[in-house]
């Protein structure tokens, strides 16, 4: 696809900053193209009630977009209420952060992770997902430098791309231009060890087949061995499991 500036397997550039908010227990700014991300990770020493005694842990997460993140200015969240793409979104970023941690040897405190849009290009939930991860790494490193923690609760890491079919053709890491004429729209989430996590792949006019949805996940697999590796820069250790 010529006016992509990529071939189209490539993904855009990804950069992650650690430290970027430097109140947090962990937090980064994740760049992939114009899409920014800001991540931060808190650590509290209290559990939801219902998990309360167990001695186990729990790992949550918040997504929203900063008004002027997009080209018209969007409504900050306000009095509770948030958009429903907003709570499906954060929702998909927890599930995808507690799949990566063992919660026992968490222990029974929380992680909030907060991931706030700065700029949207597309993929954002995929960027939160990564930069995510980062910022709950570098919280939990944290406490076992701290001595809060004997030993590191990750088990794995989490990262998460975009995948789609325009035109005809399968691309990664969809920029919204590219998003918004796709026929097929894919978000896959993977451990360190290539197991899926979730992949929502959802076909606005052509019904996806099931060789274009193999296409899909390869081409995710190879752009999450990427963002791996800047995951990995970024902390500044080898990520666990791998
Ligand atoms: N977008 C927007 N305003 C919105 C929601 C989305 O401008 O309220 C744009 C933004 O660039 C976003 C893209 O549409 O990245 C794709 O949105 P989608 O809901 O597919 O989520 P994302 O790909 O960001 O995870």
């Amino acid at each position: 696809m010529e006016r992509r500036g990529r071939t189209n397997d490539a993904t855009r550039t990804v950069e992650i900053e650690p430290g970027f908010v430097r109140t947090a227990d962990g937090s980064a700014l994740i760049s992939i193209g114009e899409t920014r991300v800001i991540c931060t990770a808190s650590v509290t020493t209290d559990v939801p009630k219902w998990m309360a005694g167990r001695g186990s842990g729990w790992v949550t997460a918040e997504y929203g977009m900063l008004p002027a993140s997009t080209g018209d200015r969007k409504k900050r969240d306000k009095g509770g209420k948030q958009d429903g793409r907003s709570v499906e979104i954060q929702r998909l970023i927890g599930r995808s952060l507690r799949c990566a941690i063992d919660m026992e040897l968490l222990g029974e405190r929380s992680v909030y992770v907060d991931c706030d849009v700065l700029q949207a290009d597309g993929g954002t939930r995929c960027a939160a997902i990564t930069g995510g991860y980062v910022a709950l790494h570098l919280a939990l490193q944290k406490l076992i430098d701290g001595g809060a923690l004997e030993a590191m609760p990750l088990i794995t890491s989490v990262a998460a791309i975009s995948a789609g079919i325009v035109d005809g053709e399968a691309l990664l890491d969809l920029e919204y231009v590219e998003d918004s004429q796709a026929d097929v729209d894919a978000n896959v989430v993977m451990t360190g060890d290539d197991g899926l996590v979730e992949v929502q792949a959802t076909a606005e006019r052509t019904p996806l087949s099931k060789a274009s949805l193999d296409e899909l996940l390869a081409l995710s697999a190879k752009g999450i061995a990427e963002l791996r590796l800047a995951q990995a820069t970024a902390i500044g250790t080898e990520l666990p499991g791998s």
